[in-house]
């Protein structure tokens, strides 16, 4: 998928910026977030001139490689937000992201991008008791932060396998709301859509200082303008405006198989089209693509020292091999050798897994980041927010309340890297022993992993 868009689907093509250009907005980033924001700005103030720098190409960061959920998953730790902001908010928020992937989808019709879009739901597989009491705490957090109870099953083994006969499964947690695309459609799609209302999108073109009112551009370039929307994810703590450690890139990998054969389906199920995750500690997620495929993806070498960023998305065999055998496990009818497909691609995640967005009205400077892995929806949620505050406005978006929140920097080097690395490795080692033991509660390494990582 990242080789098609490099390959030229829309990527690459448009002009560098050279010269001075004044604009209204000028947004970093030919991502969801920076093409949200435009795309708000643009329906809010028509005929406004917005300006897009993009560093490589449209789609260029997880934009463009991710599986494609549109997740209802607030990308935050409910209990921290709600120190900060009041339950009620949160509660609002969760209940805005809900609504979400389908506000996205009916965009995106209304605008003629087509991108696969479906609501499927989300089926979370337990394949051990520890998992299965996992997904019985999940429901009941769910329900206390904003989910509908009647909308939140708990399945046992054979409703489980009746959806998708995934191996050893004991039990699901379904959730319908939860909707999914072609990722590298939709932000293409997104940015035909911007252009169309106006908006100049100049790729190739690096901001490599940003300032009140002005944005430099590698190679001589530069935009002025009053607002300036600092929307680069995993790549925002190396640029002006977000401070380095508040942000850093975590790995996620993505195998996809070639397309499997009607009887291969006919055992697998799948048929609803589910969005797939194992509650194991170590998160493994995966769709049935439109055209028959598995793609399935996990962490793979989660963190690289110095928050290096995943370049142009090559995956390690070791990660490769890794993937494939879960996928194995998960439907041991596959054949061997079935991989067609590697990508990875880097998220932004921030040291207590809280995503923000920020504003300055003196400043006119604002960013949005921190996803961790969930960005699809809250991309195009932090995007309204950014924006309503921008123009003043009094909506659900603008009400979010990760406006104006502080996560915690993360540690300086080695530390950071020898704690994330470590987190994961806790987290295999958990899922090993509970599997091992048959144990019917979280193992106490997962638990100490989670702190640790400020998941909990
Ligand atoms: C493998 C993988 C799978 C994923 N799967 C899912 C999923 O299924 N569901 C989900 O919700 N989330 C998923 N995510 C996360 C999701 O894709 C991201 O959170 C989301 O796309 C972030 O969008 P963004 O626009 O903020 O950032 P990005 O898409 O990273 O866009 C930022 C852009 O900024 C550009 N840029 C960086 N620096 C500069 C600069 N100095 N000047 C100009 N431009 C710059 C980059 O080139 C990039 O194109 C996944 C991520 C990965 C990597």
């Amino acid at each position: 998928m990242t080789e098609a868009l490099a390959a030229g689907a829309g990527g690459g093509q448009r002009p560098r910026l050279d010269g001075t250009k004044a604009a209204d907005v000028c947004v970093i980033g030919g991502g969801l977030t920076g093409l949200w924001a435009a795309y708000r700005f643009l329906r809010l103030n028509p005929g406004a001139d917005v300006v897009v720098l993009e560093a490589r190409h449209v789609g260029y960061g997880a934009s463009g490689r991710n599986d494609g959920w549109l997740c209802t998953t607030m990308s935050a730790n409910q209990e921290r937000l709600a120190r900060f902001a009041g339950r009620e908010a949160v509660v609002d928020f969760q209940r805005l992201m809900i609504a979400s992937p389908r506000r996205i989808l009916e965009i995106a019709a209304a605008e003629g991008i087509e991108a696969d879009g479906m609501v499927s739901g989300h089926l979370t597989v337990a394949r051990t008791p520890a998992a299965l009491g996992r997904l019985r705490e999940e429901r009941d957090h769910l329900v206390d932060w904003g989910y509908d109870p009647a909308r939140l099953s708990l399945l046992d083994a054979d409703q489980t396998s009746e959806r998708i006969a995934v191996a050893g499964a004991e039990g699901a947690l379904f959730e319908p709301d939860t909707a999914k695309v072609n990722p590298a459609a939709l932000v293409l799609g997104l940015a035909r859509v911007v252009e169309r209302l106006g908006a100049s999108i100049h790729e190739g073109s690096r901001a490599v200082a940003v300032r009140p009112g002005e944005v430099k551009v590698a190679g001589g370039g530069r935009v002025t303008a009053p607002h300036v929307l600092v929307c680069a994810e995993a790549d925002s703590g190396r640029i002006g405006g977000v401070p380095a450690r508040r942000i850093v890139p975590v790995n996620s990998s993505i195998i996809m198989t070639a397309p499997l054969g009607p009887d291969l389906w006919r055992a697998i199920g799948w048929d609803g089209h589910e969005c797939f995750s194992d509650a194991a500690n170590v998160f493994t997620y995966a769709q049935r693509t439109p055209d028959g495929r598995i793609a399935i993806g996990g962490r793979g070498k989660p963190y690289r020292f110095g928050s290096r960023t995943s370049g142009l998305g090559a995956v390690d065999g070791a990660t490769v091999r890794a993937l494939a055998g879960r996928l194995r496990e998960y439907f041991p009818g596959l054949p061997a050798r079935l991989v067609e497909h590697a990508w990875c691609g880097s998220i932004g995640v921030t040291r207590d897994w809280c995503g923000f967005v920020h504003y300055g009205r003196t400043t006119g400077l604002g960013w949005a980041g921190g996803y961790a892995g969930h960005g699809v929806t809250s991309a195009f949620v932090a995007a309204h927010t950014l924006v309503d505050r921008l123009s003043g406005l009094d909506t659900p978006y603008a009400a979010a309340p990760w406006f104006g929140y502080r996560p915690p920097n993360w540690e300086p080097e080695p530390l950071r890297w020898l704690g994330i690395r470590g987190m994961y490795k806790l987290f295999a080692f958990a899922d090993a022993r509970e599997e091992a033991a048959r144990q019917e509660h979280t193992s106490r390494l997962a638990r100490f992993g989670a702190k640790l990582a400020g998941l909990s």
